[in-house]
């Protein structure tokens, strides 16, 4: 192949434009034949936007409609909102995934949980390690983030080389794991890179994202001085963190329980790669009434207010094996993702309220950001010098700050939304197509698309209910015996309103004209306009209405 006979595009299909739900594809075409992979496959959460959708991703549509092209699935890490989808989604993609140890002990536990673990065939690359798929020429590159063996990918094609960031920081001392590859990047550098597809999440905050070592410190200064039992909460893939804060109870003659799956999991998960191995095994919820107050630390999951989390349960005293109170101190090692201040400031005040002290990043040196503030933007730019930038992961005003800095560093920008494709070379970049994007919910075990029927059934439920009435006609269309009327989150059974309802439908019922009686899609259209309108004259509701005709 030489350059001129073959063209790179870039397209995400999540991820870009919103936080969450990365799904990013590239192809190379060369003639009729299309070669694609895919770059993470993660999730996002419905939030107080969304309050009927709990855990949504990328519809994957458009490439599950060319999976015998699809040579592959990298993922850069292990964070959920770039593996978190994987489980759902590979029956639509059914590819082979690349990715590092740690992430591969993250998937296979996901994997088993949806009956995939022996499906899908995972190649497990070291950090930094250099691979082939199909026409790609693929290399990780190590990079400093808030979870283990984070990569960048570099990938090498006829028509240029392209640097796809993923999440990443600088910081000297990340604790867990090297720091970011700066002399690889540099090395990618003096090649020539044509376009580098990088991380906006802090594209708005100034200055530096500040160093994991800085939070050890404080951590160990204000865990030794207090009294009285100490929770500590932070995302479970923090790795470094949760080393710190092991650290941090040693130092201060405290033992460490581990109170939450999702912490329990990444636990294992990283022990299982050789993480955490200087530290004994954590104490269990069985162990939590064995240890005096000022000798335990408590690792507790629900930094975000998740509802069913154990803090959350903690602050309404809803655990079975835990309460704290009056004397007792919880430290957020965490930040509140945008979406969840609200449910994270009512788990607070059921905290306080106990009597609980808190200490957050608000007060305290207690947590840092894995993501790149603007003065490690800049530095990549001078490291890895490309040609035109595509900035990824965030909203469109962190996309658009990060495009205004990659044109002072003196890359030419591309603001692209979900769907846009890009050919990045030969030639110069231009969006030349565009592909179907949406979203897909997890409802229970399984996929429905957020603006399908079902979503938008249960959105007008949530809202104004759900009326279902019942009529039994006969032959020629006249009612037997009376319509029954049900709505359940709308009328109460006993109240003598559901009796109102159902009389005033039963009297619209029998004005029907003969001709409608006869024909029973008419009769059920009718039907339900009557029982929508005896409905709305009484509370100016307008719920979702379904009416069932029996026929005897
Ligand atoms: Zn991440």
């Amino acid at each position: 192949m030489t350059p001129d006979t073959g063209e790179l595009a870039f397209l995400p299909l999540g991820g870009t434009g919103e936080i969450g739900m990365n799904l990013n594809l590239y192809r190379w075409r060369d003639g009729r034949d299309e070669s694609f992979i895919a770059i993470d496959c993660g999730i996002g959460f419905g939030g107080s936007e969304l309050p009927e959708v709990d855990v949504m991703m990328a519809d994957p549509g458009f490439i599950a409609d060319r999976r015998e092209d699809l040579l592959g699935l990298v993922i850069t890490h292990a964070h959920e909102d770039h593996i978190g989808a994987v489980a759902w989604l590979w029956p639509r993609l059914q590819c082979p995934v690349w990715c590092t140890p740690f992430a591969a002990a993250v998937l296979k536990r996901k994997l088993q949980e949806t009956g995939l673990t022996n499906k899908v065939r995972i190649n497990v690359i070291a950090p930094g390690g250099a691979f082939d798929i199909g026409p790609f020429g693929l290399q990780f590159i190590r990079l400093a983030h808030s979870i283990p063996e984070a990569q960048a990918l570099a990938i090498d094609t006829p028509a240029g080389l392209v640097l796809h960031t993923g999440d990443w920081k600088l910081d000297a001392k990340p604790l867990v794991g090297p720091p970011t590859d700066e002399a690889a990047l540099t090395a990618l550098g003096d090649r020539g890179v044509l376009a580098m597809v990088c991380d906006s999440t802090n594209a708005m905050v100034e200055g530096h994202s500040g160093s994991e070592h800085d939070v050890r410190d404080s951590l160990g200064a204000l865990i030794r001085g207090l009294r009285g039992r100490v929770a500590v909460t932070c995302f479970a893939s923090n790795i470094a963190r949760i080393e710190s804060i092991a650290l941090a109870a040693r130092d201060a003659g405290r033992s460490v329980a581990v109170v939450g799956r999702s912490l329990r999991n990444m636990d294992t998960a990283a022990r299982e790669c050789g993480y955490l191995r200087s530290l004994p095994p954590f104490l269990t919820e069985d162990d939590l009434d064995d240890v005096p107050d000022d000798n335990l630390l408590i690792l507790v999951t629900g930094s975000q207010g998740e509802a069913r989390s154990a803090l959350a349960r903690i602050g309404r005293d809803e655990h079975p094996r835990l309460s704290l109170g009056e004397g007792d101190t919880i430290i957020f090692s965490s930040r509140m993702i945008p979406g969840n201040e609200r449910a994270i400031g009512t788990m607070q005040d059921n905290l306080v309220r106990r009597g609980v002290r808190l200490m957050t990043d608000a007060d305290h040196l207690v947590h840092v950001s894995g993501h790149p503030a603007r003065d490690e933007l800049r530095r990549i730019y001078r490291m890895v010098r490309p040609r035109f930038a595509v900035p990824v992961h965030g909203e469109w005003r962190h996309l658009s700050a990060h495009a205004e800095l990659a044109r002072e560093a003196g890359a030419e920008p591309f603001l692209l939304e979900d769907g846009d494709i890009i050919t990045l070379g030969p030639g110069r970049p231009a969006i030349t197509d565009s592909a179907p994007t949406g979203r897909l919910v997890l409802d229970g075990t399984r996929l429905v698309p957020l603006k399908g029927e079902v979503m938008n059934a249960r959105r007008r439920i949530l809202f104004n209910g759900v009326v279902i009435g019942s009529v039994a006609i006969d032959q020629s269309g006249m009612l037997r015996g009376r319509p029954a009327v049900s709505a359940p989150g709308l009328l109460d059974a006993e109240d003598d309103v559901a009796e109102r309802v159902a009389e005033d439908f039963e009297d619209a019922l029998r004005d029907l004209p003969i001709g409608v009686r006869r024909d029973e899609g008419a009769f059920k259209e009718a039907a339900r306009s009557a029982l929508r309108r005896a409905l709305g004259r009484l509370y100016g509701k307008r719920p979702l209405v379904d009416v069932h005709l029996l026929r005897v």
